[in-house]
Parts: structure tokens; C-alpha cells; sequence
């Protein structure tokens, strides 16, 4: 039987493949590894009914060697420490890989954000901000959206923190428009998947037009990311939510898949297609495959089942360490989540510059510089990749664990 999966060991694994290339010693493994804090609260929340709840929160910040902490908060039932911590890593050697001046932090409270009220969730989240305050701000740790999260919930978090500190915007990212959240930000990593995608097709002299994609999860990541690879031409021919999903070889209309999701909560009621699990939407046949729900879908026992010649993680940790190395040995193109899902995290920083300067971009300009942030990246990573013979994953670790590195030791142990 396969072992369970860990996020934080995979993580981990794939930091070791870098830095046995990169030769670190073991001391300097043992200071990148570990986070510089982990915060636990207790939430304690009067439901609608009167009862009362103890809910538990996080919040891990890992490396602060760049810049200010940077992360989202996931509300989700299965949020745990060691999840917080593998994402909180992830968010060091992306914010890094894609060469932002920030660290990387994760929280997380252990909830059913689908099963409570507004109001809950409003209490909840001022509750978890208050809990957390003296660590946040716009030069210590930045929060954003994550699984579970919306920009209303990222307002509320704005609002609790501003009561002290006052009116403080850049304390939190992925805010509605009206509290100087920035033009592009919603689709940010669906934006920075089309960008990639259009590098790799150049690179693998493909066409996008007519491409076959099928994404795993149709929530802020995977939705975006849907919608944006049909206005490019490539026929999404699988999409699914949590409740499972629909098939049609010869397209799905995703404006029409939208419609659906947002009246019945589920993408299984469009009408002209097939209904499939969503193990199942990981074998379709189609050219690019792109899950953006949760960590480990992807592992020993399915990864020889996928069709696909190109994965894009827009989630974190969609593929095992075990599963990576199958997919490697099948010739099939992974774009690691450092780099596919960083889209998100660029235009937070793009959110983050314009409340300090207190000015506001245009969605051109956001998407302009989004892109060349994408495409440099991705650059790096492809040619160190061919350079040193090791996977675009391994490649865009070595680059962050040695950008964070040098880092360290310039400020000094
Ligand atoms: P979301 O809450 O908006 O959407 C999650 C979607 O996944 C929903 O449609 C949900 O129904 C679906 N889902 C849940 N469990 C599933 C399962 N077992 N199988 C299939 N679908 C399932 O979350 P999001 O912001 O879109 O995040 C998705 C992933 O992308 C996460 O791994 C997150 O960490 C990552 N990510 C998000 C951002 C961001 O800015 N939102 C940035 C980078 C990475």
C-alpha cells in the first residue's frame, strides 16, 4: 500500500535534490528548512445558533531573508501544522525563484468555510487576525487568498489589522478592487499559466489553438485558468470540483461551466457532458493537464494512467515525489508549482508596491509586467534545467535555495 502522503516531506524531498547538486552542507540544509516562527491560536466563535466553538489557526512564517513574509490563509478541514509548513516553504522558493523581494509564510484555520454562515466567518477570521497581529503588517508578513479564502475575508483581515495600526492596505493582498485591491489580481495565476503555456508550446513547437487541457479543481486558480486557455484557443475538454466532474472530447463552454458552478455549487449539472470522478479527470486523454485543487492527487498508483505530455501545477503539491519521477520517466513535461501557480504571489507583490506608493496600475500594465516575470523565470529554469541535466523542478529549486542562501549569509547568522 502506498504510504501517506506528506506535503512536508515532499517538499522537503524535492529541496534535498537541489541541494545535493548545489553540494549544501548539512548546517546550511538545517537553517533553509526550518521555519523562523509557527503560531498556533486558539479561535473561540459564538455560532448563529449560540453555541459556542473552539477553532484552531496557524500561521508559519519561514524564511524572512528577502523581504516580508509572504503567504496565504486556507480555511479548510483538513488544514494541519505540517500542511502549513510544507506550504509555507513553498512560498520561500517561489516568492523567490520568481525573484520578488519576499520571504515565504502559510495559515490556515481548521474549518468548514462551506458550512458556516458570513457572519461565522467574519468573527472567525477578525478573531484569527487579532490572534495574530504583533507578527503581521506590510514589512513583517503579508496575507493573501488561498483555498477556502475570497477577497471579502482578505477585507475583513484589512479591517481588523487597521483598528490598531490604522488605515494599513498592505497588510493583506487579494483585496476587492474598492479597498485597493489591484487590477489583474483574480486571475493572476491563470494568467501566468496562459504566459507559460505559450513558452512551452513555442519551446515544444506546439499549437495552443485546439489543445486539449483538462483542470482539476474550478475555483479561483482553476476556473481563471480555464477561461483564460479558451480565449487562447485550446479546447478544455475536463474540468471538476470537489463533487467530481464533466468530460466532452470536443470542448466545454467555460462561461456556460461557470454559470452551473455558481447556481448548484458544482460543475456536474452541464448538461452536453460526461459525468467523471475526479480520478478519472486526471486519465483523460488530452495534451496538457493542469490540477488546481489539493497536494498529493497525483501519485504512484495513477501517475502511469495520465495522457497528458504537459502537467502545469496551478495547485501545490499536486504530484508525489515517487509520481514525479514516473512522470519524468514517461516523458512527460512538468511545470513545478514554484513556477506554474507563482502568477498569483507576482501580482500580490504588484498589489503590495501600489498601496506603499499609494497609486493605482492599469490592468495592461499589471498583466505586462506579470509576463515578464513569468517568461524570465521560466528562461532560468529551462535553460539551468538543460544546463545541469535535472528537471524544471529541481532547476527552480537550485535557484531559490541558492538566491535564499546567499541572502543569509550576507545579512549575517
Ligand atoms: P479555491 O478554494 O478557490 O478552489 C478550490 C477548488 O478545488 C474548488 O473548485 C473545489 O471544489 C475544488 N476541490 C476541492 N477538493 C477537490 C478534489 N478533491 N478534487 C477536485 N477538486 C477539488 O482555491 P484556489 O485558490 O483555486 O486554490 C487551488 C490551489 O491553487 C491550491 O492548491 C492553492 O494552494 C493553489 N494556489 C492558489 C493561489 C491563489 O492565489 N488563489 C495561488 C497559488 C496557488
Amino acid at each position: 500500500m502506498a504510504a501517506r502522503f506528506s506535503n512536508l516531506s515532499a517538499v522537503n524531498k524535492f529541496f534535498d535534490l537541489a541541494a545535493d547538486r548545489l553540494n549544501l552542507s548539512s548546517e546550511m540544509r538545517k537553517l533553509l528548512k526550518s521555519p523562523v516562527r509557527e503560531v498556533k491560536v486558539e479561535i473561540p466563535l459564538k455560532m448563529d445558533d449560540g453555541s459556542i466553538e473552539v477553532f484552531i489557526g496557524f500561521r508559519v512564517q519561514h524564511d524572512e531573508s528577502r523581504g516580508p513574509q509572504k503567504g496565504g490563509v486556507r480555511y479548510h478541514p483538513k488544514v494541519s501544522l505540517d500542511d502549513v509548513r510544507a506550504l509555507a516553504s513553498l512560498m520561500t522558493w517561489k516568492t523567490t525563484l520568481i525573484n520578488i523581494p519576499f520571504g515565504g509564510a502559510k495559515g490556515g484555520v481548521i474549518c468548514d468555510p462551506k458550512k458556516m454562515s458570513s457572519g461565522e466567518l467574519e468573527r472567525m477570521t477578525r478573531t484569527y487576525i487579532s490572534r495574530i497581529i504583533q507578527f503581521i503588517g506590510p514589512n513583517r508578513d503579508v496575507l493573501a487568498p488561498d483555498i477556502g479564502t475570497d477577497s471579502q475575508i482578505m477585507a475583513w483581515m484589512m479591517d481588523e489589522y487597521s483598528k490598531i495600526y490604522g488605515y494599513t492596505p498592505g497588510v493583506v493582498t487579494g483585496k476587492p478592487l474598492e479597498l485597493e485591491g489591484s487590477l489583474g489580481r483574480e486571475q493572476a495565476v491563470g494568467m501566468g499559466i496562459v504566459f507559460l503555456a505559450r513558452e512551452l508550446a513555442r519551446d515544444l513547437k506546439l499549437k495552443l489553438k485546439g489543445t486539449k487541457v483538462a483542470v482539476q479543481g474550478f475555483g479561483k486558480v482553476g476556473y481563471n485558468a480555464s477561461l483564460l486557455l479558451e480565449k487562447e484557443g485550446c479546447r478544455i475538454v475536463a474540468v471538476s470540483d470537489s463533487k467530481g466532474g464533466v468530460y466532452n472530447g470536443k470542448g466545454l463552454n467555460v462561461n456556460k461551466v461557470k454559470e452551473i458552478y455558481n447556481k448548484k455549487k458544482s460543475v456536474g449539472s452541464y448538461p452536453e457532458a460526461e459525468k467523471i470522478s475526479n480520478e478519472k479527470l486526471l486519465e483523460v486523454g488530452c495534451d496538457i493537464l493542469i490540477p488546481s485543487a489539493l497536494a498529493g492527487e497525483i501519485k504512484e498508483t495513477n501517475a502511469r494512467k495520465i495522457k497528458a505530455s504537459i502537467v502545469i501545477e496551478g495547485a501545490n503539491s499536486p504530484v508525489t515525489p515517487e509520481a514525479d519521477r514516473m512522470l519524468e520517466q514517461m516523458g512527460v513535461t512538468v511545470v513545478p508549482d514554484v513556477l506554474a501557480n507563482a502568477g498569483g504571489v507576482v501580482v500580490s507583490y504588484f498589489e503590495w508596491v501600489q498601496n506603499l506608493q499609494q497609486v493605482s496600475w492599469e490592468e495592461d500594465y499589471v498583466n505586462n509586467n506579470l509576463m515578464k516575470k513569468m517568461i524570465s523565470s521560466y528562461r532560468e529554469v529551462s535553460e539551468l534545467s538543460k544546463r545541469e541535466k535535472v528537471s524544471a523542478r529541481v532547476a527552480a529549486y537550485m535557484i531559490a535555495l541558492d538566491r535564499v542562501m546567499k541572502a543569509t549569509k550576507l545579512r549575517g547568522i
